[in-house]
């Protein structure tokens, strides 16, 4: 009978995976792109043919593509949301509003066919609308080919010439990029202020440039030795030199070029090759030559907990403007302390992970990127800094409860662009992203955990999942119902905060009765502390349909409570100790949930604050 019941259940789940796969599709891009770049006016002209494959069960009759590079013109929406949005962004404010004629950004296309006939576009802002001569049918491809020309903006953010920390070229958002269309349709948002979306494919790219420049990017150097500049030995000695990338299950193509770039480069056990571009300065040198362990370190410790770097190599560049996560390589800011260089290096290299490898959208789910990003920076920099935190997300924690109790909070399901201030963006993508995922593990347990996030990186790479791709893979793998979880958290404010009610003793057993104040209900952990030592007891909710192990390094007794039915306001806990051994009850002792008063958590004492950082 055992036997009979573990074959069906094998059965289920292979059956429950395969469904998930059915009838998903996602659209496919190759780009061919040669580059003329002329670094006297900051001009480069551009051809690109693109074979676009519409792998949807729609017909297309119009394509939309971006143009980023026009947001830096005054009056752009970009220029207008940064002077009138409530806390605009300082390394934005009225900047672009200032720009000179030969200082903006421009895309202009000069022309553009598919399969040959000739088509028009209808341009607002960043984004070209094409009607198209005639529609793509399902599983049809199209090919199209443009001749444009564009000017490099001012650096102001990310993208841009001539930046603070002197690299000539930043070149991210750089050239016309076609919109993704997925099973939620067209995104073809204007660009604003940040994070991005692209269909996943295939960039061949040709730049051909003044040979003094060394260029970084994303992809693989197809002629190293033609190039030289530490890519390989080279005895070519023209005035331009063409380099040739490729690179493979890509959604974007970013570079970056100065003449001044030392290149360091760095092999991993697995084969993977990380190399460093930096400005050639002595404390840069040192700090990016200290930077090359930590790095080595952090791949190790991603690919190990989250899910193997599928690329050949990765380049960290540095790129002048804070930090930004591109496939295959970032751009970073490359002055600084030595503990921010490293800090942003392995934020934004595990970039690769969410952005890079799952990439889903990030204008609609800002926190499945930044808010996975950093919980998984949490944990590689207490592991690479030895620091041993009770919880390396603490910080996270108190961003989040600070901007709920600023009253400025939306809900994370608001679109990246959408929320009314920056500081609420940050605070929601960064942290209360992060502490979904840290709260989520203790919901179906951290072990459990662990191997959901690495079935979900295996499952999902490369294919623009969305909440509920994740939400599937973590209820299949904790066997438990989820939805109660990510609906309040994602698509509310709704909060978490638990109390002790009263103490009582009834002559035999200690009563300990708990309040849901909060409207966010979550299973409850109790540590109890008396004259008999530590013992924990844990009440998981009704709705969950299960409940966790007990979590691994606990030694004490730990006791699984019946459910909490959550619509009951309280819940009574008896414990077999008398009134007077009792020394201290604590609710949330591993600090996972986010409750916003953890000033009645404890009996007797009434102040609970979270360990120093
Ligand atoms: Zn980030």
């Amino acid at each position: 009978m055992a036997k009979k019941f573990l074959f069906l259940a094998g059965f289920t789940i292979i059956a429950l995976t395969t469904f998930a796969q059915n009838g998903y599709w996602q659209q496919n891009v190759n780009y061919q792109m040669d580059i003329d770049f002329n670094a006297e006016n900051h001009t480069f002209r551009g051809t690109q043919t693109l074979v676009y494959t519409n792998n949807s069960p729609d017909t297309l009759d119009h394509v939309f593509y971006h143009l980023y590079f026009n947001a830096f013109q005054p009056g752009s929406s970009m220029d207008v949301r940064s002077r009138t949005i409530e806390d605009p962004d300082p390394r934005i404010v009225d900047r672009i509003y200032n720009l000179k004629p030969d200082e903006i950004g421009f895309h202009k296309i000069n022309k553009l066919t598919q399969d040959g006939e000739k088509l028009d576009l209808k341009i607002e802002g960043t984004v070209a609308e094409v009607k198209l001569a005639k529609p793509i049918l399902p599983g049809k491809s199209a090919t199209f080919e443009m001749n444009f020309n564009s000017q490099i903006p001012v650096q102001i953010r990310r993208s841009g010439r001539n930046n603070e920390e002197g690299v000539d070229y930043t070149m991210t958002q750089w050239y016309p990029k076609l919109a993704e269309y997925d099973r939620d349709g067209w995104h073809s948002e204007p660009y604003v202020a940040r994070e991005f979306h692209g269909v996943f494919g295939t960039f061949n790219v040709n730049i051909t440039i003044d040979s003094k420049y060394t260029i970084a990017g994303t992809g693989i150097v197809q002629n190293p030795e033609e190039v030289g500049h530490g890519y390989a030995e080279t005895t070519a000695t023209s005035e331009k030199t063409t380099w040739r990338f490729k690179a493979e299950n890509v959604h974007d193509f970013a570079w970056a070029a100065d003449p001044e770039y030392n290149h360091l480069k760095t092999t991993l056990s697995n084969g993977t090759e990380i190399h460093f571009f930096h400005r050639n300065d002595s404390l840069i040198n040192q700090n990016w030559t200290r930077l090359v362990p930590f790095t080595e370190q952090m791949f190790n410790i991603m690919n190990d907990k989250f899910g193997v770097y599928p690329y050949p190599q990765f380049s960290v560049i540095q790129g002048g403007d804070g930090g930004m996560e591109y496939p295959m390589c970032t751009m970073i800011s490359g002055t600084g302390g030595f503990g921010g260089l490293v800090s942003v290096t392995v934020h934004e290299a595990i970039h690769n992970w969410y952005y890079g490898v799952l990439a889903s959208n990030e204008q609609k789910f800002p926190w499945m990127d930044e808010g996975f990003t950093t919980f998984a920076q949490n944990f590689a920099l207490d592991s690479i800094f030895k620091r041993n935190k009770f919880n390396p997300h603490e910080r996270s924690h108190r961003e989040y409860i600070s901007n709920v109790l600023s009253g400025k909070e939306e809900p994370l399901s608001t679109g990246a662009d959408h929320y009314k201030t920056n500081s609420a963006y940050s605070s929601n993508a960064y942290s209360k992203g992060c502490v979904f995922l840290d709260q989520l593990s203790d919901i179906i347990g951290q072990e459990t955990f662990d191997m959901a996030m690495i079935h979900y990186f295996n499952q999902w790479k490369f294919k623009h999942p969305t909440p509920q791709d994740f939400k599937r893979i973590m209820e299949k793998e904790s066997r438990m119902e989820l939805d109660w979880y990510f609906d309040a958290w994602i698509g509310t404010t709704k909060t978490i905060d638990y109390g002790i009610h009263t103490v009582s003793y009834n002559g035999k057993k200690t009563i300990v009765e708990i309040e849901r104040i909060g409207s966010l209900p979550m299973p409850v952990e109790i540590k109890i502390t008396s004259d008999k030592g530590i013992q924990y007891s844990y009440i998981p909710l009704e709705i969950m349909r299960g409940a966790k192990p007990v979590p691994k390094g606990i030694a004490e007794p730990w006791k699984q409570e019946l459910d909490w039915p959550w619509a009951y306001p309280f819940y009574r806990v008896e414990l077999d100790i008398p009134f007077e051994s009792i020394k201290q009850i604590e609710l949330n002792p591993f600090q996972k949930l986010a409750d916003i008063n953890p000033s009645n958590d404890v009996f007797p004492s009434s102040n609970v604050s979270f360990p120093a950082e």
